[in-house]
């Protein structure tokens, strides 16, 4: 199970930054709204865009196709 570093929860909505951390969907916005676009882990700079939410949504899908 992954747990999001932010709220310290299970993620909901999973969403992967362009550096690899794993972050809930909400955490994620919610810091890109105050103007935060680094990783709260590695404090990359992260890009958050609709790709990322869907290349993640392909991916939920396929992982529940295969397992
Ligand atoms: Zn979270
Ligand atoms: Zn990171």
């Amino acid at each position: 199970v992954f747990q999001c570093p932010v709220c310290m929860h299970v993620l909901n909505n999973p969403l992967v930054l362009s550096c690899g951390h794993r972050f809930c969907n909400s955490c994620v916005s919610a810091a890109a709204y105050f103007g935060q676009h680094s990783c709260p882990v590695c404090r990359k700079e992260c890009v958050l865009n609709d790709d990322n939410i869907k290349i993640e949504t392909l991916l939920g899908r396929f992982l529940q196709n295969h397992f």
